[in-house]
């Protein structure tokens, strides 16, 4: 396989579940600028083929390891997919820049591992367009979206009343809008329960991520927006739930651990051991559940409505997202400004849904920029 994004939280983690699989092996890796950590990897486990977005890190490396195929600059991981032989590739690159690499895999006809759900929020057309042509299966590697698929397997489409996603809720679940106005970054990087990247840490935090997670599900499952629910569930055990039209609803437990989804889709579908604990519910005694506070945390309720308005809007609005998280761990935003700029965008953005790949490139632009300006706006 090919692992895309290997020196981030995912890709170390499916390092390790592949290093203990007699099944799997790795052929090609990329990073984004983590050049040495990435080099590590490629000693360790004999690849020979790399790719590296930032052209200056990488210019070291070739020079150092003329063995090495190296890929720089933007594009390079969709040409590790194009150019190098595999059988699956894990896409967990952070943000839009996933898509090309998402496109790549499927025009190849190569199962996609996904972590990277921008691909998706950004790119649901363009992906169900190559779909449909090739049916390429697409291996949920989110917690929940990996719930999700399990659970439905076997199960007829109209047997499914609607999907329930869960939440965490974050660290600041139970605060009032008033009570979030002076988070910082440091706060909110501090989540309780999953193991991630500080983008998505920080989107747990917002509940965007569970906002571009009902996008995902819509993408993956074809499921409308009305019919995904999302339910806080502070302990994280269960992942995700299916309601059935005959009043079964179904659920997926496990201790929160992304090893778990990273196996699921490495694997599929077979099923490999994984060194987690067994989880003991009668140590665990109750499970926890509320409705989201939609305005403590409108977020949820403006991906609802960028999912409805269609795949221009969920494109500005993972863009907008990006501009705005970045800015707050610079402290350039506060962060309540997070949404609100991903909120001003989303009115002064034009919403073509993109017909090509390049469309979706100059929309995401397009909407970074007024983003930029926002921050500006709303910022310190
Ligand atoms: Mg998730």
């Amino acid at each position: 396989m090919i692992i895309l994004g290997s020196t981030g939280s995912i890709g170390v983690q499916a390092l390790e579940v592949m290093a203990r699989s007699p099944e799997l092996s790795v052929v090609g890796l990329s990073c984004a600028s983590q050049v040495g950590p990435l080099l590590e990897q490629a000693m360790a486990y004999g690849v020979d083929d790399v790719a590296v977005a930032d052209s200056a890190a990488a210019e070291s490396i070739s020079a150092l390891y003329p063995e090495l195929g190296v890929r720089t600059g933007a594009g390079a991981a969709a040409r590790l997919v194009r150019e190098v032989e595999a059988d699956l590739v894990l896409n967990a690159i952070v943000g839009f820049a996933g898509l090309e690499a998402t496109l790549a895999t499927l025009e190849r006809g190569l199962p996609l591992a996904l972590a990277n759900k921008e691909s998706l929020v950004s790119g649901g057309g363009l992906v169900a367009e190559i779909r449909r042509q090739n049916p390429v299966p697409i291996l949920p590697v989110d917690s929940e979206h990996s719930a999700l698929f399990q659970l439905l397997e076997g199960e007829e489409r109209r047997a499914v009343r609607s999907l329930v996603l869960t939440a965490s809720g974050g660290p600041f679940r139970g605060r009032s809008l008033d009570q979030l106005e002076d988070i910082s970054p440091e706060e909110a990087l501090a989540h309780p329960t999953w193991n991630m990247g500080a983008k998505i840490t920080i989107d747990s935090a917002t509940l965007m991520n569970k906002g571009l997670e009902v996008i995902e599900a819509h993408h993956l499952f074809g499921v409308d927006y009305d019919d995904i629910e999302v339910l806080i569930h502070p302990g994280s055990l269960v992942h995700s739930l299916v309601r059935l039209v005959d009043g079964a609803l179904l659920a997926h437990l496990g201790h929160p651990d992304m090893r778990v989804p990273i196996s699921h889709a490495l694997h599929y579908p077979r099923r490999a051991e994984v060194a987690v604990p067994q989880l003991d519910l009668a140590e665990v005694g109750r499970l926890d559940f509320s409705r989201p506070d939609e305005e403590a945390f409108p977020a949820l309720r403006l991906a609802r409505e960028a999912g409805k308005a269609g795949e221009g809007a969920t494109c500005v609005l993972n863009a907008a997202n990006e501009v705005a998280v970045h800015a707050f761990l610079e402290r350039r935003l506060p962060f309540l400004g997070i949404v609100r700029v991903v909120e001003e965008v989303l009115h002064q953005a034009d919403k073509s849904p993109p017909q090509t790949y390049e469309q979706a490139v100059d929309l995401d632009l397009s909407a970074r920029r007024l983003a930029e300006n926002a921050v500006s706006r709303n910022g310190w």
